[in-house]
Order: C-alpha cells, then structure tokens, then sequence
C-alpha cells in the first residue's frame, strides 16, 4: 500500500485548535490512534483523538479557558471530550495501564509523562503512531512499514497483550478485515491461542466488534481464516466447522459454503451489501449442524434449517445486542432463504407479504435481497445447482413488473377499508372487520380479485350474503 507522507498529513482546524491551545499552556499534545493510522493510508474523516501530558483537570481548564466546551466523558481514564466547531476531540492524558484482572478493563490506569509510554499500551503498531503538526509522525514500532506491507502486529509480546484484553484477539479480526491486512504470523498464533478468553468479553462489546467484521464486508475472510476467533465470539458459529453436508449439491462443509455466499453477495452488491444481507449471508445456514439428519442412504438432510435458523439468528444477534430493526430484516431473510419463489406474480407478490409483516415498508429491499441470498447460495454449491441462478433472473424480471405496478402490501393498500367492510356487511367494528381486509388482501395476492373498488365491495355483499 502507498502511503501519504507524514509531512503530507494535514490536521483538520478544529483538532489545531485543541492541540495549540495545550501546547501554548505548556503541555504536550499529539493526535494519536486511528487519524493518524487512516490519514497516512489516504482515507480522511476519521475523527481525531488527542493524547496529552496535561490531567484531565488541566485539559479541561486550559480549553475552557480559550472558549472551548468540555465535557468530562471518562475521566477515570484521564478522558474529556472537547467540542470545537460542532467537532468532538477526545483528549486523553498520556496513561499505561495496570492489570486486567476481568480480561477488559483496566484494574488501574496509570498517567504518565512520556507519550511513548501510552504509544506502548496500545494494541496494534498501526494505531500506535502519534502525529504532530511540528514535530511530525512519532512511531516508534514500526506502524508505518506495517501499513505499507499491510500487516497486523501486536504491540510488544503478542500473547501478553491478548491476555491483558481478550477484546484485542477480535479487534484484531476487524482491523484485518476493514483494511485487508494479513496477520503477521506470532500475532496469529496469540490470537488462536487466546481466542477462548473472549468468552470472558460482555456480549455488547463482542457486538460492537462483530458488527465492525460483518460491516467489512470481508467476513468470508475471517469465517476461513480466523474460524477460531469468530467460533469464540460466537459459539454457534464453530458447529459450523468441518460439517460434512453429505448432500450430493454440496461441494462444501457449511462453514466453507457460508464463506463463500457472503463473497457471493459482497460480489453482486458490488462491495456494499446492506448490513441485513451481509448478516444473514453470515447465518443464513446456522442451524445446519443442529437440523441434521442422515437417510437409509447416508444422504445428508436439514429439514427445518431456515426456520430454527431464524430464531438462532435472532437469539445470537440479541445476545450481541444489535439493533432490533436489524434484527427483524436478518431473522426474516434467513427464514426466507430457501422458501421456494417462482417466476409468477402470484408467488412474488406473496413473498413481498411475507416480508411486509415481518419488516413493514421494507418489502421491496428485502425481496431484492432475497433474491441475491439465493443467487449467491446457488453459486456457493455445486456447479449443477447454480443453474438456478437462471430461474432467478427471471424471478427478478417479474418482481420487477410487479413493482411496477405497485402491489397492495398491507390492507391500507386495499382499494376498501373498515367503514366500507362495517357498512356493505353489517359487521360490528372489531377484530373481525380486520380478518375480512386481510381475506380480500389475500384474495387480491392471490389474482382472485382485482383490488378495485366496485370489486371488492361487491365481494363484501357476496360474503354477507353467504
Ligand atoms: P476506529 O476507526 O475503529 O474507531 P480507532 O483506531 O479509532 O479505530 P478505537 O477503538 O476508537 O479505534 O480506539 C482508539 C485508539 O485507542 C486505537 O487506535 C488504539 O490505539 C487504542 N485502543 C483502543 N482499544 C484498545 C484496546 N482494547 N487495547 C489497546 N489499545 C486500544
Ligand atoms: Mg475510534
């Protein structure tokens, strides 16, 4: 990778500020961690993290004391998070850190004087570099050549550090594929050796750091590569490992087929699948290992997968605390992956529904991403089954059309509503005036009737008369 150079790295004004306001006062300030790592690469609009010799009292006062607002946001650590310009800057003193008897947090933070001594607290040699605008780029483990080769690399001994915080082993998987580094090979072997300690790591933080490795768009990467880490941040994901299908349309283990439908719908999408898309490429076949069952033949079966996949899916991503909207889009999209759709209005606009009530408004979205799910999970199998592929190009034509012509998703879209139901039946307001939309909702999904209004108003007076 080509480098800017450091001479060539250009602090915004908001963070100038913060900076010459400690240095004026007598204090030494530096920007540190991931602006410095991202301006060397070319990549501008990370936000920018001060390291400081000044306490956190002596920050707040010295930027107070110019206009500046502070807010004391983690001063146990030695934090506070000045506001210049609408801009936030975390401005931390210069610290080390004590023991992590709880495998996280510090026991005890420690400040100290030498910014070298906070550069060597920090996890990798690429966020361990220190910027000044004069005194320039401040690296003193190498983090610069570890960019240019595109390398992961511990700070200082590997296995210690993973040990200190287990977090690291999978921050270390998410630096890696962010940025489509390889891991340098002692860091490699540390992080297979102390992957188990993540177990130890709050299920949100795990989150946090999974949803940074699924969001890379590179989690094929990690399934094949770092099948340890990912099985340690996620149990189910190590049943996964290894399981024979003994299906004759699968040429893969599970965990070889998931890798490859998540570099499927990366492919399609062109590198930006939706975070749905890519979480349920990532689940799609999870209960593979726990719905097998083998025929008098020795063939491989998973009736059920996609539903007790979706409720797998749902508990781990809640267990990771992820946002319930996503959630839902995952759950359904894995409960959907191998419901059969064919090339009929009917059958897409019965699957536009399902997605409807399970994601309202989401129906179109969803039921595109379906159809590359199932694109990519007929390429990820044997040759012969990706002749699907072909089915669902013509799928896609007709939900096109059907778009196009703007299909009731929900009883609003119904060309009657509740009063007309109460007044050509007679039927007292309640539940059941919601059933009957709904029976001309299907009725109308289903080209039984058209969603006109004279139709259906005189389907209403039909079954009133029934
Ligand atoms: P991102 O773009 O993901 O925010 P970042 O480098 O800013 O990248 P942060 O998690 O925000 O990462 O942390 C800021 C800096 O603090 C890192 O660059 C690193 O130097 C240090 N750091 C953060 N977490 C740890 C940790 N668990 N162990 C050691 N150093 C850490
Ligand atoms: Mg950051």
């Amino acid at each position: 990778m080509k480098l800017v150079d450091a001479s060539g790295l250009v602090l915004p004004g908001f963070a100038l500020r913060v900076i010459c306001a400690l240095e004026s006062a007598g204090y030494e300030a530096w920007a540190v961690g991931g602006w410095v790592r991202d301006s060397l690469r070319g990549a501008e609009g990370h936000d920018v993290d001060v390291t400081t010799s000044a306490q956190w009292e002596q920050t707040k006062l010295v930027l107070e004391s110019v206009g500046i607002e502070v807010h004391e946001t983690g001063t146990a650590h030695g934090t506070v998070t000045a506001v210049v310009e609408g801009q936030p800057v975390e401005v931390t003193t210069y610290r080390t850190e004590g023991t992590y008897s709880d495998l996280r947090h510090p026991d005890e933070v420690h400040f100290v004087t030498d910014v070298r001594e906070d550069l060597a607290r920090r996890d990798f040699t690429i966020n361990a570099m220190a910027y000044h605008p004069e005194r320039g780029l401040l690296d003193p483990y190498g983090g610069r050549e570890d960019l240019v080769a595109g390398v992961i690399r511990a700070v200082g001994e590997p296995e210690r550090r993973f040990r200190e915080d287990a977090l690291r082993v999978l921050r270390a998987v998410r630096f890696a594929c962010r940025l489509g580094f390889a891991v340098e090979p002692a860091t490699q072997d540390a992080l297979a050796g102390c992957a188990p300690e993540l177990s130890e790591i709050a299920s949100e933080r795990i989150g946090q750091e999974m949803t940074g490795i699924v969001e890379s768009g590179r989690v094929d990467w990690a399934l094949l590569h770092e099948t340890d880490v990912l099985a340690a941040a996620i149990p189910e994901v190590g049943a996964m490992r290894g399981f024979d299908q003994c299906s004759p349309y699968h040429a893969y283990d599970v965990l070889e087929h998931t890798a490859h439908v998540c570099r499927a719908v990366e492919e399609f999408q062109g590198g930006l699948a939706t975070t749905e898309l890519r979480w349920a490429a990532f689940l799609h076949d999870i209960a593979k290992p726990v719905t097998f069952t083998q025929d008098s033949t020795g063939r491989g079966h998973f009736f059920g997968h996609p539903k007790v996949g979706a409720q797998m899916a749902e508990d781990i991503m809640r267990r990771l605390a992820l946002p319930t909207d996503l959630v839902k889009q995952v759950r359904i999209l894995v409960r959907m992956h191998d419901h059969v759709v064919t090339p009929t209005p009917r059958s897409i606009r019965r699957t536009l529904r399902k997605f409807e009530l399970a994601c309202p408004g989401m129906a179109p979205r969803l039921t595109w991403e379906l159809l590359d799910l199932k694109r990519a999970d007929a390429v990820s199998k044997v040759p012969s089954a990706a002749y699907y592929a072909v089915e669902l190009d013509e799928i896609a034509a007709v939900l096109r059309q059907e778009l196009e012509k703007h299909p009731p998703l929900t009883v609003r879209d119904l060309a009657v509503n509740g009063g007309d139901v109460i007044r050509e039946t007679g039927m007292a307001p309640g539940p059941a005036v919601g059933l009957m939309l709904d029976t001309l909702l299907t009725g109308v999904l289903n080209d039984e009737l058209p969603n006109e209004r004279e139709a259906l108003l005189a389907q209403l007076r039909w079954a009133d008369a029934q």
